[in-house]
């Protein structure tokens, strides 16, 4: 079944970059989508995503790893070294951490500010306004950001919130937006998302 979702995703989603949202899936379920020729995949956890993907990288050198999830800052160095795409920087404190561990570990993974494009008080993120002054610091510390990341409002049309990302995006000339889950991706690839991140839709509904 992995197979024949990521086919159709595949085709509905062109023009995007997949990522395959495998958190709480198992490593079969990775191999599944990696036998159909999926390479670019999204975890939440350092530790779950160190577990599963660990062996696999070692057969398979085209893996690209994206963190999607919160980081904690004592996990810098472990994320630093695992993944190739950072999507979720959203803070000072964070990104001095990062700063450090790009040294310590001599590794550059893509950095993307993640924007609380909707402004809601429970959820990480920057505020869009501030985001210009966030991409100044983070650049004054050393370290090169280079795309924007979203989770807009659950229960609201996604699309104003899509299209002001693009237009911070284009405003600070960064060349990715990741934007768009499973149930909103067409939206978010019309609004110009150069990256989704799928999950539920190739691997099936969550249990946790
Ligand atoms: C889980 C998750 C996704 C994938 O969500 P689906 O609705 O299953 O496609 C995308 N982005 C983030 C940040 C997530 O945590």
């Amino acid at each position: 079944m992995i197979k024949e979702n990521l086919a159709a995703i595949h085709k509905r989603a062109a023009g995007a970059t997949l990522i395959a949202v495998s958190k709480t899936f198992g490593v079969e379920c990775v191999r599944e989508a990696l036998d159909a020729g999926q390479r670019v995949f999204g975890e939440n956890r350092v530790q779950e995503a160190k577990s599963k993907f660990a062996d696999l990288r070692a057969e398979y050198s085209d893996i690209e790893l994206h963190m999607i999830g919160a980081l904690q800052s004592n996990k810098a160095v472990d994320a630093v070294e695992l993944f190739d795409v950072i999507q979720t920087l959203d803070r000072p404190s964070l990104a001095e951490a990062l700063a450090k561990a790009v040294i310590k570990t001599g590794r550059h993974p893509r950095l993307y500010m993640e924007i609380n494009i909707g402004e809601e008080p429970q959820k990480a993120g920057i505020a869009p306004d501030k985001a210009e002054d966030f991409l100044n610091y983070c650049r004054g510390i050393g370290l090169q950001v280079s795309g924007l990341m979203c989770i807009p409002p659950q229960d609201k049309d996604p699309t104003p919130f899509f299209l002001r990302m693009r237009e911070l995006k284009d405003g600070l000339s960064l060349p990715h937006l990741s934007m768009g889950m499973s149930a909103d991706f067409e939206a978010a690839i019309n609004c110009g998302a150069t990256e989704v991140r799928v999950g539920s839709a190739i691997f099936g509904s969550r249990i946790i």
